[in-house]
């Protein structure tokens, strides 16, 4: 899609440091990272945001989820442990419109979600 800055990451465009890439996903790190791991799982095919979702397409999720564990071993964060966050729409702080997974870790978060 024109104009998205995921979309180019995925055709290569725009450059990224890579942790994990196949068919269905690709996965890079956070150019502004909250957290000493903050890894973004993003879909290749263009999806605007989880409310996006549908019958037709909602079989990516699984190899997102399948992509974040891969994610958490290559980052060594899987014992001890992580935070997946989707922002969704204005009010969910969503700022690049292409569903994305952000994967938090490094260290020990606070237990409160806001
Ligand atoms: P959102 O706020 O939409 O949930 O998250 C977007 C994330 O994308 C932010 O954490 C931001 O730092 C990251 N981001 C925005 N532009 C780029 C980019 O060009 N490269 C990388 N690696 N991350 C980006
Ligand atoms: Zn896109």
């Amino acid at each position: 899609m024109q104009d998205c800055i995921f979309c180019k990451i995925i055709e290569g465009s725009i450059p990224s440091k890579k942790v994990l890439e196949n068919d269905d996903i690709i996965a890079f790190h956070d150019i502004n990272p909250a957290a000493p791991v903050h890894v973004l799982v993003v879909p290749k095919v263009h999806i605007d945001s989880l409310e996006a979702l549908n019958s037709r397409n909602i079989d990516v999720v699984v190899k997102v989820h399948q992509a974040i564990l891969e994610v958490a071993k290559i980052m060594n964060i899987n014992s001890k442990g992580y935070r997946v966050i989707v922002n969704c729409g204005k009010d969910g702080g969503q700022t690049v419109p292409h569903l994305h997974y952000h994967v938090l870790g490094g260290t020990a978060m606070n237990e409160k979600l806001l």
